[in-house]
């Protein structure tokens, strides 16, 4: 068995995101068992660290950073990352998929993620993660999309609004439960499950 695969046996990586992740992304694109779906500009694949049943992230080959680096130009770019998203969704009709970006980036490669909304998974450990997912600090695909459309670039939010979302109360994402901590909202969320 080799090193990657024991990787993804012990788990989830630490709480806080390592840097060899945020490295280890722009090898994951060349990496066929990570891959799902590919085109020319883009590609989808497995989250390493999934924070639901079904994540995946959708990256281009050019080297563009982030949000913050997107242009007019890029529309196309964008738009082809919504088609993948489309079938992604097709491909997981029992599952409801949401497609976003983070506000503030924390790779080295622009990317979208596409996760499911069970949210349940052994590597969802944290607030932080829970809020990053759940909180308008995860951008919709489409608004991203008709942001850049309207205005030609993406804006960056505050520190403040950054850390107020961080800090947002736990609250479940398919209910009104407001769980205490962690783990029982984690406990909450396996009930939602058909
Ligand atoms: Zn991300
Ligand atoms: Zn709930």
């Amino acid at each position: 068995m080799n090193k990657r695969k024991l990787g993804i046996m012990t788990g989830c990586g630490t709480t806080k995101q390592p840097r060899h992740w945020s490295l280890g992304l722009l090898g994951s694109m060349e990496d066929p068992e990570s891959i799902v779906k590919k085109t020319d500009s883009i590609v989808a694949i497995r989250d390493k660290y999934p924070k639901a049943k079904i994540h995946y992230l959708i990256l281009p080959f050019e080297n563009i950073n982030s949000i913050h680096e997107l242009n007019l130009t890029h529309i196309p770019l964008i738009e082809e990352f919504g088609k993948l998203y489309q079938e992604l969704k097709k491909e997981h009709t029992d599952s409801t998929l949401r497609a976003g970006f983070h506000a503030v980036p924390s790779m080295q490669r622009l990317h979208m993620h596409v996760i499911s909304t069970d949210m349940v998974s052994p590597c969802l450990k944290t607030k932080v993660h829970w809020n990053s997912f759940t909180t308008d600090f995860f951008i919709p695909y489409q608004d991203v999309l008709k942001e850049l459309k309207e205005n030609g670039s993406i804006k960056k939010i505050s520190s403040e609004l950054h850390k107020s979302l961080m800090a947002t109360e736990l609250v479940c994402n398919q209910c009104d439960f407001k769980p205490k901590n962690m783990p029982q909202l984690k406990e909450h969320l396996v009930t939602h499950m058909k």
